[in-house]
């Protein structure tokens, strides 16, 4: 047993981590089906998604994350006061994701770089982020994005991609801040007001028509006309995201004109 500690084994891979923390909650990323395997031993990410701890005191979450007994993990670890740590080298497939579904994909965590950031969320009553937090965790999402090549459209909460089974990082997260500064894709949200809308209970083309909308984007949701409490929670996501002003489950017209904008966005983005 060797138990001499390579120098670069504790060197972060982003230069906004102050150090390694290891978790040993980490495998080995999977190809896609059908992908050539010949040039890498794994899939290069190409997503990032972001996440809250959702506990009261940062230092547990973070133990729970480094315990091999918890089967969870993230990449990064970003406390209250920006204070950046990396549990496990991008390289690898951190257990962040769970059970998930993006454009087609199931294995989130092969495809992504996944970033725990400190709050303890709704239980704990959603407090703000803090500045110093904020500007730490932008600053690491940018560093990540240029260096793997993330595109906008594949910044995304941990929310977008488990819809009824996660609501982390809120919809307090600074969505917009971050994609003026180049991580993530925005649309100004229309301005909420009466007229049409869809909700529950529901069905019909109109209500198909939206949901081809929602699948375009990338949710993992199905066209099928029926507006249920699949589709609630994929709208409810959407609105943490895009439209936090509002977050209700309900396809009401401001929320129906941002995803419209935002898919106009990601074509051009596509195109660009
Ligand atoms: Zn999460």
């Amino acid at each position: 047993m060797n138990d001499i500690v390579k120098p670069d084994a504790a060197t972060p891979d982003s230069r906004f981590a102050a150090k390694v923390f290891p978790s040993p909650n980490h495998g080995e990323r999977k190809q896609r089906d059908g992908e050539n395997s010949d040039a890498l031993p794994g899939r290069r990410p190409d997503m990032l998604i972001l996440h809250y701890t959702g506990m009261p005191v940062a230092g547990e979450a973070l133990q729970w994350l480094c315990n091999p007994v918890s089967q969870v993990s993230s990449h990064y670890f970003v406390f209250e006061n920006g204070h950046t740590l990396q549990l496990v080298p991008e390289g690898r497939r951190a257990w962040h994701a769970g059970a998930s579904h993006w454009a087609g994909e199931t294995d989130i965590n092969s495809s992504s770089i996944g970033i725990e950031i400190a709050n303890p969320g709704h239980p704990g009553g959603l407090p703000d982020f803090p500045e110093e937090q904020i500007a730490a965790t932008l600053n690491l999402c940018r560093d990540i994005c240029e260096r793997w090549s993330i595109p906008p459209e594949r910044v995304l909460a941990h929310s977008d991609i488990a819809p009824g089974r996660k609501i982390d990082p809120g919809e307090k997260f600074p969505w917009r801040r971050f994609a003026e500064a180049g991580v993530g894709l925005w649309s100004e949200p229309a301005p909420i007001r009466g007229g049409r809308f869809f909700a529950r209970g529901e069905s019909g083309q109109p209500v198909e028509a939206l949901q081809a909308m929602f699948a375009m984007l990338g949710y993992g949701v199905a066209v099928d006309g029926l507006f249920d409490e699949k589709l609630e929670a994929v709208v409810a996501a959407f609105q943490r995201h895009w439209r936090p002003e509002k977050v209700d489950g309900v396809a009401d017209s401001s929320t129906i004109t941002t995803l419209r904008d935002l898919l106009a966005a990601t074509q051009g983005a596509r195109t660009a």
